[in-house]
């Protein structure tokens, strides 16, 4: 691992900490450890009006390059805001998608319309993206989208016909991209195009699915003759596996360095949950303890390794491959001892209207972790093919 933390990153730290504890007070004080997986629809508004503070402030687009408005901070920076923003127990990023996923993709691959039609708001924390991939026949099998892109000459727009699933949050979000078929006669990775839309418009509807945590923070889309510009394409084409894949490539950014902080605060309640309960003096439950005690530093160090400029070199590409298999059946199983430690008060399920504990909340979404960005069985055929070289099963 290279990375290594200077007297003015330390500094840099000292200043994060310093507008955290500035900021992240007054009516933003109760936003603490909301909007995580399992709770995205809490406090929306506030958390819109958070990521807007962040961004007035200069707290967003921190690897963006400076012509694009980012601040181009380093590594080291952005792990160090990262893991003191979780530190704090800051709120689940809503602006998350734009500004991780979807303004890397166009800071690399867009052209200057899209820079300069879509960047500015992401920045500013005031447009919320959404990903529109899956269908109810491509989730695992992404390949077999059937969303079709048609080019109207006359009128100059793309129009989009299908329907999209599991798109999370569509509900709050301002855009979705998609990925649709512009060749109607292709098959699989070839023919495929990946556009930007504006969701405020007749020809889309959104319809919330109820999870089993109790929330909706996933929908069904449905794109019924949806319109973007010629120009609302990203590459050309045919190309949309390609610029789709690149997109996937951000989800190991810095921000994972957060997710590792988020999973170590709801292992310190876990952690009180069973000294209070006394379940804590049980060997079991402290055996199960420690080694998630262990994992956690695992997975830190091993984000570590695979940000530090390393990423290149064969071995940590693999280690990358393990990477979301590791966090994903992790934090599985922190949900599973987390409602575990409650003891008999762990299985009470409160009346319709109350709403579960947090205990409860992770134990049911976390089963989701296994699913998307990939899901375990996915993750495993592709560590076995492009890690270790076994042959395709058919
Ligand atoms: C909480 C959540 C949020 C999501 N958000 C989004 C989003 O915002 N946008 C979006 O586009 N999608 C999203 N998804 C969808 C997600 O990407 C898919 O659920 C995922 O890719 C799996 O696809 P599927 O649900 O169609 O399951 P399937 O692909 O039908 O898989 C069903 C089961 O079969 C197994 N399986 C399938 N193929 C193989 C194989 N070749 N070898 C071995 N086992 C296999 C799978 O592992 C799984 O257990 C989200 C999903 C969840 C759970």
């Amino acid at each position: 691992m290279k990375l290594a933390f200077s007297a003015a990153d330390e500094a840099f730290r000292d200043t994060i900490q310093q507008w955290l504890g500035a900021h992240f007070v007054g009516p933003y004080a109760e936003l603490r450890y909301r909007g995580y997986p399992g709770d995205e629809d809490a406090f929306v508004p506030q958390r819109k009006a958070w990521e807007q503070l962040l961004a007035r402030e200069g707290w967003t687009g921190l690897s963006w390059p400076k012509h694009h408005g980012g601040q181009a901070l380093t590594l080291e920076q952005q792990v160090l805001f990262y893991e003191e923003y979780a530190r704090v127990g800051g709120p689940g990023r809503l602006g998350h998608i734009g500004e991780g996923l979807v303004a890397p993709t166009l800071i690399d691959l867009g052209t200057p319309y899209h820079h300069e039609r879509y960047l500015p708001s992401i920045l500013a924390g005031q447009a919320l993206w959404c990903q529109g991939y899956s269908e109810p026949n491509a989730g695992s099998d992404l390949a077999n989208i059937q969303t079709k892109a048609e080019f109207d000459p006359v009128r100059q727009r793309w129009r989009l016909t299908g329907q999209k699933v599991w798109t999370s949050l569509a509900h709050h979000s301002d855009y979705i991209f998609v990925l649709a078929r512009t060749d109607r006669h292709s098959t699989r990775h070839q023919g495929l195009g990946f556009f930007l839309l504006d969701l405020d418009q007749p020809n889309i509807h959104i319809q919330p699915i109820k999870q089993m945590a109790g929330t909706a923070e996933f929908n069904e889309v449905f794109l019924d003759g949806a319109e973007c510009n010629a120009a609302d394409i990203v590459g050309e084409p045919g190309q949309g596996w390609s610029v789709a894949m690149a997109l996937l490539g951000y989800e190991r950014g810095v921000s994972t360095l957060g997710q590792q902080m988020q999973f170590s605060n709801e292992f310190a309640q876990l952690v009180a949950a069973a000294q209070a309960s006394k379940r804590a003096e049980e060997p079991v439950i402290r055996q199960r303890i420690g080694r998630l005690a262990a994992q956690l530093d695992i997975m830190r160090n091993s984000a570590l390794r695979m940000l530090s400029g390393l990423a290149n070199h064969a071995e940590l590409s693999r280690a990358a491959l393990v990477f979301k298999l590791y966090w994903a059946t992790l934090h599985r199983d922190l949900g599973e001892l987390a409602v575990d430690v409650l003891g008999v008060d762990g299985l009470q399920v409160p009346s319709q209207d109350e709403p579960l504990s947090p205990a409860q909340r992770l134990f049911l979404f976390t089963r989701a972790d296994t699913i998307y960005a990939g899901t375990n069985e996915i993750q495993r055929n592709i560590i076995a093919q492009r890690g270790l070289g076994m042959p395709k099963m058919r």
